[in-house]
């Protein structure tokens, strides 16, 4: 439960002065928080950026293009005629030059009322030349000493939503702001000092209410001490949720890979030296004591399967039951189809379930399942529901990890009485990332390809040349070739003006006939499996796909990846379609359609999937364009996302932050004691509610 303390905090919005019904809503929409707006979400809602009006020049020493802060008399209006559209003109002046307030579309009587001739006022802006006169378009000020001096002479400027004014919220800020409770300190004296770092309130007093714009610089003291907080509340989330999962010690698996030599054997081709080490790695965790959590990460391409394959066997050979997850049916269904002709070889019983089974096929599996009579269980998430039942399982590997949540990964672990779990994905993760979301899991890594893989060729080409793109494709055809048509969305939006795969099915049919075929998201599963597999087996020669081609799809035949509206696509996403291709030992290419005109960083993102294949570095240099896992699918995964911490800027404070939480739970592992009532609180402003709550379980 949440410390009382907190309570405040955990307050409606519109608790807070100023915030009546109608900004509620505004606010809920500003903060994202349909189900109602809070006040630790006001106080979290950090403003992007910061006025600077410090700033009192003379007029004559005004900066062009700088925000100015001036006292000046009124001397002369400018009043256009009442039909006119020109602007109102009103003239200020010091003793040392004048400036023309220029109001567009103005309000006259506020206008005349706020600056008769005659009066003094401040006055602050954008100074602009024009012509070679010193002009104010719009002030965003017009005051009176007395306003001058309430004025903060730097502002903070916050996101906001239609219909919600700075004023407003600013006036929310600094009304939640007053509502933070005293906090006991969490992070420890020699910290704070080596880090030079203020208190928790001060950093979020210094955010809101900045002295100077370099305040709410993301590296600076403020920004760094809420980044490190949340860090260290994930870290103490993922800390206490990895004690959770090794609560109950591993089981050694006792085998000696006579299953996994038949296996080897069968397959047609020899394991790469990345792989046969990665499968020496988990070999030695699961025959060790310990629980295995393991990341194998892997190109696409990189041969993961396989690995999962003779893990899975070697579970099998002690005894016992392994299951693989999948995060879609045809992905499932794929990696059934073809493990089974390699298990059967070696007698192994696989089996597969998921969610679209017939109610009699999904008695017989669970009854199989439960009984022991299936050795290895491929299926969808239907394999981790309550329903069902193991005999024993030893070993639960999850496909593409990143597309499932935490909560399903519990779930997947409480299936037997110590479930070892391998945890495979296409994306390689930079380090500083898989700290982040994953806590420290055992990484393999298989950096090396198969054999016989030929590089991709990449091109990057406007939209506009699509017919050259048709004709090229034509001649590929004739020659015998397979392609994927990329597009970004389903259905035409009006708004977004996307080529719509159906839309595109259509067109390329009037070309190419029966050999173009479709599949997407929003097709009947059945239906998506029958378009596949008639590409599968080449029935048909152009599959035009929005992503759900994406993950993990193989089909060595196809060799040309065409993408259309590339630049709407993240790096990780355009480099795991390009995957696609490249699989068999033939020539592929790959051609990125782009819409003009590019932006700066789509233009990045483009040439740098030209010049590079190597995963690993295309996840890096992802991580410095957009500065965070976003990119990955990582954070529409359910995975934590953060409030502060930008991992391109605070990556260096994970390692800390880690220890910290480490050194927290070293001395009081429920976070029960005095000592530990920071953390706690911590946790709880966090929302690591699902941590929390680990530490109430008995
Ligand atoms: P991913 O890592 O993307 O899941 P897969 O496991 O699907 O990759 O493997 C991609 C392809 O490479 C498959 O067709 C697989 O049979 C093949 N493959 C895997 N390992 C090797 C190897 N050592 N030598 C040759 N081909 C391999
Ligand atoms: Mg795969």
């Amino acid at each position: 439960m949440r410390p009382s303390l907190l309570d405040p905090l955990f307050a409606p919005a519109s608790a807070l002065p100023g915030i009546g019904p109608k900004n509620a809503k505004l606010f809920d929409r500003l903060l994202d928080k349909p189900g109602g707006a809070r006040v630790v979400d006001v106080l979290f809602h950090l403003p992007y950026a910061a006025l600077d009006r410090r700033a009192r020049p003379k007029i004559h020493d005004a900066v062009p293009g700088t925000i100015v802060t001036i006292e000046a008399t009124v001397t002369e209006h400018h009043e256009p005629g009442l039909r006119s559209r020109a602007p109102f003109k009103v003239l200020v002046e010091d003793e040392t030059g004048d400036v023309e307030l220029v109001f567009f579309l103005a309000n006259h009587e506020w206008v005349r009322s706020r600056l008769p001739v005659g009066a003094k006022r401040w006055i602050s802006g954008k100074l602009e030349l024009w012509d070679g006169r010193r002009q104010i378009v719009h002030p965003d000020r017009v005051m009176s000493a007395e306003e001058l001096a309430r004025l903060p002479s730097v502002e903070p400027i916050y996101g906001l939503t239609e219909g919600l004014y700075q004023r407003t919220v600013a006036r929310a800020t600094e009304a939640a702001l007053k509502r933070l409770p005293k906090l006991p300190e969490w992070i420890a004296a020699e910290g704070l000092a080596r880090l030079n770092l203020p208190g928790f309130a001060e950093a979020l007093g210094r955010m809101h209410r900045p002295q100077k714009p370099e305040d709410l610089d993301p590296a600076g003291p403020a920004m760094t001490r809420l980044a490190f907080d949340e860090l260290i509340a994930n870290q103490l989330a993922l800390l206490l949720m990895r004690a959770r999962m090794r609560v109950i010690p591993g089981r050694a698996h006792a085998a000696e890979g006579a299953l996994g030599r038949r296996l080897e054997a069968a397959l047609p081709f020899s394991l790469t030296r990345a792989q046969r080490q990665a499968i020496d790695e988990i070999r030695a965790d699961l025959r060790a004591e310990k629980r295995m959590i393991r990341l194998l990460q892997g190109d696409v391409g990189s041969g993961k399967t396989v690995v999962a394959l003779l893990a899975m066997a070697e579970v099998v050979e002690a005894g016992r039951q392994a299951a693989m997850m999948a995060p879609t049916e045809v992905l499932a269904r794929q990696h059934y189809e073809r493990m089974a002709p390699l298990t059967d070889k070696v007698g192994l019983r696989i089996g597969l379930m998921t969610g679209r089974d017939k109610p009699a096929e999904r008695r017989d599996s669970l009854a199989a399942l439960a009984g022991g009579a299936i050795d290895i269980a491929v299926g969808t998430h239907a394999l981790f529901q309550e329903s069902v039942a193991f005999a024993d399982l030893g070993l639960a590997v999850v496909d593409e990890q990143h597309r499932f949540g935490v909560r399903q990964r519990l779930a997947l672990t409480s299936k037997g009485e110590s479930v070892d779990l391998l945890v495979m994905t296409a994306t390689p993760i930079p380090r500083s990332l898989v700290l982040a979301y994953f806590g420290d899991m055992d990484v393999s890594a298989l950096r090396e390809k198969p054999p016989g893989r030929r590089p991709v060729e990449t091109r990057v080409m406007p939209i506009e040349r699509l017919d050259e793109v048709v004709d090229a494709m034509r001649r590929a055809l004739r020659a015998g070739a397979r392609a994927y048509w990329i597009c970004p969305l389903v259905e035409e939006s009006e708004a977004l003006d996307v080529a719509a795969a159906e839309e595109r099915a259509e067109a390329l049919r009037s070309v190419f006939g029966d050999a173009v075929g479709l599949v997407h998201g929003r097709m009947a599963g059945a239906d998506k499996d029958a378009s596949m597999e008639k590409f599968q087996r080449g029935e048909t020669k152009i599959l035009v796909a929005t992503t759900v081609v994406e993950v993990g799809v193989d089909v060595p035949e196809a060799t040309i990846m065409i993408v259309e509206h590339a630049e709407r696509f993240g790096l990780a996403q355009l480099h795991q379609l390009r995957g696609r291709v490249g699989r068999g030992g033939e020539r592929s290419s790959c051609l990125l359609l782009y819409k003009a005109p590019l932006g700066e960083a789509a233009r990045a993102r483009l040439e740098t999937l030209r010049a590079t294949e190597d995963g690993f570095r295309i996840a890096e240099e992802d991580l410095r364009l957009r500065g965070e896992g976003d990119v990955l699918g990582l954070r529409q995964a359910g995975a934590p996302g953060f409030r502060f911490a930008r991992l391109d800027v605070h990556a260096g404070l994970l390692g800390e932050a880690r220890e910290e939480a480490r050194a927290a739970l070293a001395r009081d592992e429920r976070l029960r004691g005095e000592e530990s009532r920071g953390h706690r609180l911590l946790l709880h402003l966090f929302e690591r509610d699902e941590a929390a709550k680990l530490l109430e379980a008995g």
